[in-house]
């Protein structure tokens, strides 16, 4: 079987409309996660590389062949092409997939488990767990297919420390299998923790820095012990602009009872750090403001998440509050899977470095 240029161009826009989708209900957020179609026997069309769901056209859609990933076009495939290929390999039932970085999916893959028992609805459910692997490496994508392997019935996979892998025959099933499973991971985690799970930003104290370098507050009446944090950070951190106060349920529980975070999830290394640290009393907060670590906590009071940008620090907070569950999680678990300095040194490196080339030809 091969497709016509007509077939193609449909698949394109199912790509397209399969990403709004996931994206307008949260499981797919800015340029994170991919999605992939087959077309035919050889080949897979996929989402391209650092660029966000919203500004996907049908050309921008990469056409991959599976055997050794090569593409036509000047769109680069989406770095987890060979998780796809690999996926399309041992399931030659499987025409679409769906990679995500969705929240409770992806904190249930941080306890270092093998499988994750839970239920959704009336039903039982199981869901296999790949081992962790450095994002788009071969490694990742032979941990993947091994586990895709070993239980053909599954069409649900957690990445370990990373996200999903979701298959179906068609876009509807991958779709429904990406919903089930983060329903499912939600009622896990609210288990593990004995609690409701919430996952969101709620920004109080933000600012930004206006054309002539002023802060503007977005309160009017922000605490001076609130101002003398933001003015700290401008001061230390030339490169922020924008700082968003993050008090969501989530970090505001860790900067209570933590005292350092490290990276459960590839998304908080690359975005926030190799490590943050959360002080125990307001003094020790200046010392925490660190070049190329994007949170600074306050005790008791959620943590200043930081980017050049409005987008870029919302990023931030979107990608902190997930890893504040992850680490509420872990802890009451009582065990997990750490991601090791080694790791988070490559990725955070790797991630500032392509995120400024991206930025450098305007695909910011
Ligand atoms: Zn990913």
């Amino acid at each position: 079987m091969s497709m016509d240029q007509n077939s193609l161009l449909e698949a394109r826009k199912n790509i397209i409309s399969v990403s709004r989708e996931l994206h307008e209900i949260g499981l797919l957020v800015r340029t994170w996660g991919n999605i992939s179609a087959r077309v035919d026997e050889e080949h897979f069309l996929v989402t391209p590389s650092g660029i966000r769901y919203e500004d996907l056209t049908p050309e921008m859609i990469v056409l991959v062949k599976i055997s050794d990933l090569s593409y036509e076009g000047d769109y680069k495939p989406s770095s987890e092409s060979k998780v796809h290929a690999a996926c399309y390999k041992v399931r030659p039932d499987c025409g679409f997939i769906v990679h995500t970085h969705q929240v409770f999916a992806s904190c249930a893959g941080t306890l270092g488990l093998k499988k994750v028992f839970t239920y959704e609805g009336d039903e039982d459910v199981m869901i296999p767990v790949a081992a962790y692997a450095l994002p788009g490496t071969d490694k990742l994508a032979e941990n993947v297919a091994s586990r895709v392997r070993k239980y053909p019935d599954n069409n649900s996979f957690i990445m370990a420390n990373h996200g999903t892998v979701c298959l179906g025959k068609d876009s509807g099933e991958a779709v429904f299998e990406a919903k089930m499973l983060e329903s499912a991971c939600l009622n896990f985690l609210a288990d593990v923790c004995k609690t409701e799970m919430v996952h969101g930003v709620e920004s109080e104290y933000n600012s930004y820095l206006d054309d002539e370098g002023n802060i503007v507050y977005a309160i009017q009446d922000t605490p001076e012990r609130v101002k003398m944090i933001h003015k700290q950070i401008y001061l230390k951190r030339p490169d922020v602009r924008y700082i968003i106060h993050n008090r969501s349920e989530a970090v505001t529980t860790v900067s209570r009872r933590a005292n350092h975070m490290r990276p459960l999830l590839d998304d908080f290394a690359q975005l926030i750090g190799t490590g943050v640290k959360i002080p125990s009393n307001a003094d020790e907060v200046f010392h925490n403001i660190k070049k190329n670590v994007n949170v600074v906590f306050a005790p008791g009071d959620g943590a200043y998440c930081v980017g050049g940008s409005e987008s870029d620090a919302m990023a931030v907070a979107t990608v902190l509050d997930k890893g504040c569950i992850a680490y509420t999680a872990v802890m009451r678990h009582g065990e997990g899977h750490y991601l090791s300095l080694f790791e988070c040194i490559k990725m955070n490196r790797h991630y500032r470095k392509s995120y400024s080339k991206l930025a450098d030809i305007g695909h910011k």
